[in-house]
């Protein structure tokens, strides 16, 4: 079942900003840059160096990679499944099948601030792939295919598009983008290191091979 909670909870339970709420995770509002502790009754306690157990460690790698891209647990083991099945590094391999759905996709594009954000904008079919509307968050993109907001919602969206754009500093390499008419394509598939995503994703393999 997908979490729908507090966001910004999350965040600290995780100790690190997975940027759920959009621009807001840009300002001075943001609870990971004020309460440094975990949530909760013994937050502050728990914060003070507990030694993890490895296990310990997995599973909260893998928890914080599945918030960051707001996936249930069968989805991101889904997701995992499918990845380490493929030749290369599973690790890499999970992320980048985490980075090419389209949901995820249409946030790194800018087109909206958040990946929930993103995953309303497909699922309410405002987004087409290759000109075709595409209306499923986890559609994955593939190397060359063209993603754009509907020419019908563009107008409407142009000032907000470029409004998030202008905040998400800077793009991916394996990204083309076009603000002015909301568009992009995926140029490659994107190497380890041109992934702006802070995890040690070896820990979720240990976690899953177990
Ligand atoms: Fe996380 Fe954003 Fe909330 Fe900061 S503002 S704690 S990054 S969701």
């Amino acid at each position: 079942m997908r979490y729908t909670g507090p966001q910004c909870r999350l965040c600290r339970r995780e100790g690190t900003k997975l940027f759920l709420k959009g621009t807001r995770c840009l300002t001075e509002k943001c609870a990971i840059d004020r309460r440094q502790y975990p949530p909760g009754q013994h937050g502050q306690a728990a914060g003070r160096g507990r030694k993890m157990s490895e296990y310990a460690k997995q599973l909260r790698e893998k928890q914080k990679v599945k918030r960051m891209y707001g996936l249930s647990e069968s989805q991101f083991r889904n997701t995992y499944s499918g990845a380490s099945r493929l030749p290369g590094v599973k690790g890499t391999n999970l992320l980048v099948a985490l980075e090419t759905r389209l949901d995820n996709i249409v946030y790194r594009m800018g087109f909206a601030s958040s990946r929930r954000g993103a995953r309303q904008l497909v699922g309410h079919g405002h987004v087409e792939v290759n000109g075709r509307k595409v209306d499923i968050p986890s559609y994955r993109v593939v190397p060359g295919q063209e993603v754009r907001v509907t020419p019908k919602d563009r107008e409407q969206l142009s000032v907000k598009l470029s409004q998030e754009h202008a905040s998400r500093g800077a793009p991916v390499s394996w990204l083309s983008i076009d603000t002015d008419n909301a568009a992009g394509r995926l140029l490659e598939l994107p190497t380890r290191d041109a992934i702006p995503v802070n995890a040690q994703e070896q820990l979720i393999v240990e976690l899953y091979s177990k």
